[in-house]
């Protein structure tokens, strides 16, 4: 298999298409993020080998040598080996190429490219991307994006990393062609979550966004001007515990209140909705301290302790001989537990495990708990039941 395309380094980039919500809505962040380093995760190495596979399989059925839910995903030994590879990545890669590819099908005579790169300097300083695959027909540019994380649910409406791939794209096509363009489709393909999300703009307003939005705000969030705006854009900021914006944004979140002793249920909704960004602040406040102590700079007020810790036996094997030695049966002191669901399918595949223990997989009622009205569940009408649960 040829050495593929580095997922990871779309991130280094200083105003790079995935941090463009942030810089785009929060122009100073991008310089202010400059001194902290990226870290990578194993949800983002899990999602470089699932890019991988999904490229190794278009890149065979482009060659004719693969056809999407007649024949098995190709996966070559490389992955099956990674220690990230699992028969789910397989089931949710197959659904990613099967999507693309009949986009492909339906558009007649479209020609589809993976991790074709493009160069936006025209509009972003030193931006340069790939973008993970783009069918190009007469009239119309599809761009998918593929995510493999399924902690954030990402909508396509108005993304403006799938608007930078896009323009990308566009511009890299021969002019004449690119003339002929008229609309743009941008998908997110959230794989695990079964997230297909589409935006469609015509050619004309995305180009005429990237010359009358992303030009002038990229060149200020390259000079690190502006003002700091706290928002849902915060959310992955290095710069984020430092933020002066956000401990000002909590103060003033908490100014605005009436001067009555109780707070009012509307009052309480409005800082429920808040909650999420400032508890995220504040479990980043509290590792950047932890941080600056562990380097042993001193934070104001705080100091370094040993941690609270709870009694383990350090060698299993032993302790099991002499409790038998004590008269005691291996059932009498070892616990046999099943796996959890999401560990089995791994093990055996979604689809067979279903079928395994068909009629074994329950799903139990959730306890009702409080969420923002635009969450997609229906609203609850609660019982006396509800009630006595959560108290009891
Ligand atoms: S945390 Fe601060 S610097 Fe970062 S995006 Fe939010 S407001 Fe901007």
């Amino acid at each position: 298999m040829k050495v593929q395309v580095d997922h990871t380094s779309r991130a280094h980039a200083l105003l790079s298409p995935s941090s463009s919500h942030r810089w785009l809505n929060c122009t100073p962040s991008a310089r202010l993020e400059e001194p902290y380093e990226s870290t990578s995760s194993a949800a983002s190495e899990e999602g470089t080998v699932a890019h991988e596979l999904a490229e190794h399989a278009i890149e065979k059925y482009l060659a004719g040598e693969y056809l999407p839910l007649l024949d098995e995903l190709p996966v070559p030994d490389e992955i099956r080996n990674n220690k990230y590879y699992s028969s789910e990545m397989e089931h949710y890669v197959t659904d990613y190429v099967c999507y693309v590819c009949d986009i492909h099908e339906l558009e007649e005579g479209a020609k589809m490219s993976i991790e074709r790169k493009f160069d936006l300097t025209t509009y972003v300083p030193e931006c340069f991307g790939s973008c993970d695959c783009d069918i190009v027909g007469e009239t119309v540019l599809n761009i998918i994006d593929l995510k493999y994380g399924k902690g954030v649910q990402v909508d396509a409406n108005g993304n403006s990393q799938l608007m930078m791939y896009a323009i990308g794209v566009l511009n890299s096509l021969e002019p004449a062609h690119r003339a002929k363009i008229e609309k743009v489709r941008m998908h997110i393909a959230q794989v695990r979550l079964g997230n297909y999300s589409v935006f469609e703009m015509s050619a004309r307003d995305l180009t005429h966004w990237a010359i009358h939005v992303l030009r002038p705000t990229a060149e200020k969030a390259w000079a690190g001007q502006g003002e700091t705006k706290v928002g849902n854009h915060c959310k992955f900021c290095k710069f984020k515990a430092q933020c002066r914006a956000q401990k000002e944004a909590l103060v003033n979140e908490f100014e605005t209140y009436g001067d009555t002793k109780a707070l009012t249920l509307d009052e309480i909704g409005d800082i429920l909705s808040k909650s999420d960004m400032f508890t995220d602040w504040l479990a980043a406040v509290k590792t950047f301290a932890m941080q600056a102590a562990t380097r042993g700079e001193k934070v104001k007020g705080w100091k370094l302790v040993e941690g609270r810790s709870a009694r383990v036996i350090n060698d299993t094997e032993t302790a099991i001989e002499r409790l038998k030695a004590i008269g005691l049966s291996t059932e009498d002191i070892t616990n046999r537990k099943l796996k959890g669901i999401g560990d089995l399918e791994r093990l055996v595949g979604k689809k067979p495990l279903a079928a395994t223990l068909d009629g074994l997989i329950v799903k139990p009622q959730g306890l009702p708990t409080l969420a923002p009205e635009s969450d997609k569940r229906e609203e609850l009408s609660p019982t006396i039941d509800d009630f006595d649960e959560l108290n009891s």
